[in-house]
């Protein structure tokens, strides 16, 4: 059993750190062309190492520059790797940020760049996305599916998480698009389904894993007692996006290390 995605064109979005460039370099190993999305120039550089990782190991793929919040940069960015690739396959909803203030302290500034970004940008990408696929069709030469969509969610579209309002708002509400658009358009054979990742080291949560007191602290919320790495969720993102799942839709797969199961509870509550 081999995952392929072989003549297929992937669209990560913040594919320039972390879990964005784990999951870029993944599917790009499975056979895909990837569309390495970062949001400003500032982060052209690392954009530009991740696509030579990916080069230098055999991949293909671009650099884009779109921020997924704006609806004009993302209409023209699915419209400029359909006009250079001819379609898209894969979307991988993965841009996100944290704005995080005690509730009664937050901002509409943090509120509105959280939602906007988390939640407006996968609507606004998965909107496009699903355009091209029902344009294009079923092509078997490429998959049995008319087109995938990956969103990454988090372990706190389920756990409530204090401090961080917009945030989890944002994540539960990733939820139910993911879900919705399962449901809407599972006739047309379009796939969508949530990674919802639990601790993943990557800059977004430098402070909970720079010192191996915050480490051991973050441990305590973990069963599997690791902290996740990119690759951890680059690996199911390319089983996911590939006819091996092909009866996998509108689902939410935790990859946690079982911070699910609530270690906390692990001595009788
Ligand atoms: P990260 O900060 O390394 O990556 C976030 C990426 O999003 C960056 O590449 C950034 O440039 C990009 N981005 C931010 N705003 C953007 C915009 N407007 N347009 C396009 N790109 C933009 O953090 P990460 O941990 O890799 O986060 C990736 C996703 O994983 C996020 O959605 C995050 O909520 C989710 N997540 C992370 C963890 C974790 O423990 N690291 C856990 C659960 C969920």
């Amino acid at each position: 059993m081999k995952i392929s995605l072989h003549n297929q064109v992937a669209v990560v979005t913040g594919a320039s750190s972390g879990i964005g460039s784990g999951i870029a370099k993944s599917i790009a190993s499975a056979g895909a062309t990837v569309i390495v999305n970062h949001s400003s120039e500032r982060s052209v550089d690392e954009a530009k190492a991740v696509l030579k990782e990916i080069t230098d190991a055999g991949g293909n793929g671009i650099t884009y520059q779109c921020d997924v919040s704006k609806e004009d940069q993302v209409m023209k960015m699915f419209q400029d790797v359909v006009s250079q690739f001819g379609t898209v396959d894969i979307l991988i909803n993965n841009a996100g940020v944290q704005k995080d203030a005690k509730f009664t302290e937050m901002t509409i500034d943090q509120w509105n760049t959280v939602i906007g970004i988390n939640l407006t940008g996968q609507f606004l990408c998965a909107r496009e996305a699903i355009k091209e696929f029902l344009r294009r069709g079923i092509d078997p030469s490429r998959s049995v599916a008319c087109g995938k969509i990956i969103h990454i969610s988090s372990v706190h579209e389920i756990i409530p998480w204090a401090g961080h309002a917009n945030y989890a708002s944002s994540k539960g509400a990733i939820k139910m698009l993911m879900q919705t658009l399962a449901q809407e358009y599972g006739a047309d054979k379009i796939r969508v389904n949530s990674i919802c990742p639990g601790a993943i080291q990557t800059p977004i949560n430098k402070d909970a894993w720079s010192t191996p007191e915050a480490l051991n602290s973050l441990l305590n919320l973990i069963p599997y007692n690791r902290i996740g790495q990119p690759e951890d969720i680059g690996n199911l993102a390319a089983f996911l996006a590939s006819d091996l799942a092909d009866y996998i839709t509108g689902a939410s797969i935790f990859v946690d290390g079982g911070m699910t199961t609530f270690e906390s509870f692990s001595t009788g509550g």
